[in-house]
């Protein structure tokens, strides 16, 4: 088949712009010795694969698409999710909170720690209190231990902060620091992201894909790095000194841990890019269908006799009321508050919804801009490249704002259009 017939028709006059593009992704400057001294990340498993770039439905990301705007707090923990025990009067509390950029990837494994430690003291019932992620999958993996649960909180998983994520398979994302959670959290961190792997393994495939892989393209004008901050010397605060993360240093990397399981990103030589880009990654992502997930989730909790009691609790004493005498506390952020745990610290993050498309099921990344299409709708990001996850830290206001999310949508419609400038032409245009 002519390459012609290969490129989407709008596509095709775009990549002419590109002669980079034509001397191929690893070839002409690059070279084969250029491409065996890239990092492993960049190295290609198998040569071409013998795939060709398949023809994309563009993403319609037209401001009028635009049906939903969410903003949530992502409850951070320099230490990493609080996992401890105590007792309040005569009860035993296992806390499973504080799990930052990835509640919904770790959920399975940091349940099964909390329910391993609650059942230390044999229950026959225990209460679970939050039915966000966290508390919901915690409530389920008891009753599957064989326990009778009843859940207390405000708000059913849809109508929680756990509701307003974007819903990848992110187990790291800001999770932790390096420094104050210490070298053996990365083991803990392991054990719970392989656990969860296992567990979203179990739901692909389901009617209405609760959970789902697609295919998710980095695409830009210039060679595609694994991008490293090194510590910026000239930030002289730090968490210890200020109790908030000053630089991205201090993040905790966590992800190499898991590569043998987790699909990595490849490079694409040009006939393999649908993207008028001279460079392209591609990999397998796993994400989260939050309504198809949720039902699947409430309906295995009802139906192994689960019981939910809308409370809102104001103090850690006002659990010496429930009859249970286990109980996890899964409030997430709010145990700030509600637990006078200082150490949660916000971090502000934002997603714009836009009409479902699901004959265009992939995702699209440039300059840190993404757009994941979803079963219940394309979901947009934009991340600040220079701060990386230092993006939203300490920032409580959970007020969404449209402007960040319409520079999104035209950055990377200007990607399909053809229209986006490249450095080339930037450069040209200033002289
Ligand atoms: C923009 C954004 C994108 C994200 N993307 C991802 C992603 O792609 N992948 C990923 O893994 N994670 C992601 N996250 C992180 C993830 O959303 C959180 O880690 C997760 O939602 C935390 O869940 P939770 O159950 O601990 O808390 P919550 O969802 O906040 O649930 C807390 C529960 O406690 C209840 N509660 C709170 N206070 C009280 C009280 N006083 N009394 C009674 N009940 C109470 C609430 O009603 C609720 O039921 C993202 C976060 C943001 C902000």
């Amino acid at each position: 088949m002519p390459r012609s017939e290969l490129i989407p028709s709008h596509l095709a006059p775009v990549k002419a712009l590109y002669p980079a593009n034509r001397r191929g992704f690893m070839g002409g400057a690059l070279g084969l010795a250029g491409a065996m001294a890239l990092p492993p990340l960049l190295a290609r498993p198998a040569r071409a694969q013998g795939l060709l770039a398949p023809a994309l439905v563009p993403m319609r990301l037209s401001p009028d698409q635009l049906v939903d705007m969410k903003c949530c707090l992502r409850p951070l923990r320099a230490a990493g999710p609080n996992l401890s025990t105590e007792t309040v009067g005569r009860k035993l509390v296992v806390h499973n909170y504080g799990h930052g950029g990835s509640g919904w990837s770790l959920s399975w494994g940091s349940a099964e720690v909390a329910v391993g430690k609650a059942l230390s003291v044999l229950p026959s019932r225990i209460a679970v209190i939050g039915c966000g992620i966290i508390g919901l999958t915690s409530a389920i993996m008891a009753q599957r231990a064989g326990l009778h649960v009843t859940i207390y909180a405000r708000e059913l998983l849809p109508r929680t902060r756990s509701f307003r994520a974007s819903g990848s398979f992110t187990p790291s994302a800001r999770v932790a620091l390096e420094g104050p959670a210490g070298p053996q959290f990365g083991d803990l961190w392991e054990q719970m992201a392989r656990f969860s792997w296992k567990m979203f393994r179990t739901l692909l495939g389901l009617p209405g894909k609760p959970v789902e892989f697609s295919d998710s393209y980095a695409v830009s004008d210039e060679p595609i790095t694994r991008r490293v901050w090194p510590v910026d010397p000239a930030i002289t605060e730090s968490y210890e000194t200020s109790g908030l993360p000053r630089q991205n240093a201090e993040f905790a990397r966590l992800d190499s841990r898991i590569r043998d399981i987790v699909p990595q990103a490849v490079p694409l030589l040009p006939e393999e890019n649908p993207f008028p880009t001279p460079f392209a990654t591609r990999t397998s992502q796993m994400h989260f269908n939050f309504p198809a997930y949720a039902q699947l989730l409430m309906d295995e909790f009802f139906a192994r006799g689960g019981r939910y009691v809308m409370r809102s609790f104001h103090a850690p004493s006002a659990l010496a009321e429930l009859p249970e005498d286990v109980i996890i506390h899964a409030t997430g952020y709010a145990a700030r508050d509600l637990w006078g745990d200082r150490s949660v610290i916000p971090v502000r993050g934002q997603t714009g919804w836009l009409v479902p498309q699901p004959e265009a099921n992939y995702a699209l990344r440039f300059r840190n801009m993404s757009a994941l299409s979803k079963a219940d709708g394309i979901v947009i990001m934009n991340n600040n490249p220079d701060l990386g996850d230092m993006l939203g830290v300490g920032e409580s206001m959970e007020l969404p704002q449209r402007e960040p999310l319409l520079e999104a949508m035209a950055t990377l419609a200007g990607v399909f259009a053809g229209t986006y400038a490249s450095p080339a032409q930037a450069a040209g245009a200033g002289a």
